[in-house]
């Protein structure tokens, strides 16, 4: 079984158990020069394919009962997991530590067919909670490898997103890791060469690695659309304009979720003076606070709200209870659930319809 550490020794808030005792009251109201206030990022929080998949292990605890295998940690933050887990989620690393006959949920950073093919020889009930946008980076590895592209994946070695869809095409990956790896890239036949990547990215950074690809192979090939996914840019783009403002920027997210941590470098890029990432509100030490008038907050793609409202409400403690929601994108998009749960799920109105849209707000 995988097991999930926290960056601290912080006791968990989970559904069910007691608030995180001294998160309220820790920080102190230290008078600064200026106005205190907190910028807010919008958006924040859960994406769609997040949603998704945590509510996907959800139906199926209701649905089949516990427990439930979980492939990975279903989405990358340590509150989201633990709660999930309480709830009778078991989760394993893989497929062959789980029981015959089993149900196993496939996490939203996706899986490779060798994965999908060792859950079906086990004879385990898979339920594919791969986010949609996920899927259609793999749809494209796919095809291109048909083709006889030689795909060079931008992303960072190791991670599971990158794992899937690397497995999806084995023979003709070669992976990216940063701008400065793109001086050993070599490639087959530079003529039929594509660049993919991973969907939590920083958007900056890839642009760089791609132009110096490029630049070594003139005739890379585009995708036929963005890879990394709306939910990765607008958190990016509303830390942005947050971070020119802002003497300290906390990032709630954990330490291994992609998209959190780019945000903190997109923060420092972009202004900041100093940026954090924290799973708790208990994690924010009080020096942090030291002659900040202005702390922009914001949250990754698999982090729950209640997470960022336990900051709010200790940065109010010291003094920031002033907010203000700096708003650069609508988001409304939803994904219906894993075919697998709505299958099973006929007729008790579970299934979700697709729909929706991201929307850039002006200014
Ligand atoms: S961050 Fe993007 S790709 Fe990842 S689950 Fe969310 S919407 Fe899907």
């Amino acid at each position: 079984m995988e097991t999930v550490t926290s960056t601290t020794d912080t006791p968990r808030i989970g559904l069910g158990m007691p608030r995180v005792p001294g998160v309220r009251g820790r920080l102190k109201d230290i008078p600064v020069p200026g106005h205190k206030r907190v910028l807010l990022a919008a958006p924040r929080g859960y994406c769609a394919g997040v949603d998704r998949a945590v509510i996907a292990v959800e139906k199926a605890l209701e649905h089949y009962g516990a427990p439930v295998y979980v492939r990975k940690q279903i989405v990358h933050n340590i509150h989201v997991v633990t709660q999930l887990e309480q709830q009778g989620a078991v989760f394993v690393d893989e497929v062959d530590e789980v029981p015959e006959d089993a149900h196993i949920v496939f996490s939203a950073h996706g899986v490779s067919p060798a994965v999908v093919n060792a859950a079906a020889d086990r004879g385990l009930h898979a339920i594919d909670a791969t986010c949609p946008l996920v899927t259609k980076v793999h749809r494209e590895a796919v095809r291109f490898a048909r083709d006889d592209f030689e795909i060079l994946l931008i992303g960072h070695e190791g991670h599971e997103e990158v794992e899937g869809t690397a497995g999806e095409a084995p023979d003709h990956v070669t992976l990216v890791n940063s701008p400065d790896d793109v001086a050993n890239i070599e490639v087959r036949d530079p003529d039929k060469v594509v660049w993919l990547s991973q969907t939590t990215l920083s958007v900056d950074e890839t642009m760089e690695t791609v132009r110096r690809l490029r630049e070594k192979f003139p005739k890379l090939q585009d995708p036929p659309s963005d890879d990394i996914c709306y939910a990765t840019q607008n958190r990016q783009v509303a830390i942005k304009k947050v971070a020119q403002d802002a003497d300290l920027v906390i990032v709630v997210g954990s330490a291994n979720s992609s998209n959190s941590v780019r945000l903190v470098e997109v923060a420092l890029e972009y202004g900041a003076k100093a940026a954090y990432r924290v799973d708790y509100a208990s994690e924010v030490q009080q020096e942090w606070l030291d002659g900040v008038e202005t702390v922009g907050v914001t949250s990754g793609a698999s982090v729950p709200e209640e997470l960022v409202k336990e900051l709010l409400d200790a940065l109010a403690d010291a003094g920031y209870g002033e907010v203000s929601e700096v708003k650069t994108a609508e988001e409304d998009l939803m994904f219906s659930l894993p075919k697998e749960l709505r299958r099973d799920l006929a007729g008790n109105r579970d299934a979700r319809a697709i729909g929706g849209r991201s929307r850039t707000v002006a200014g």
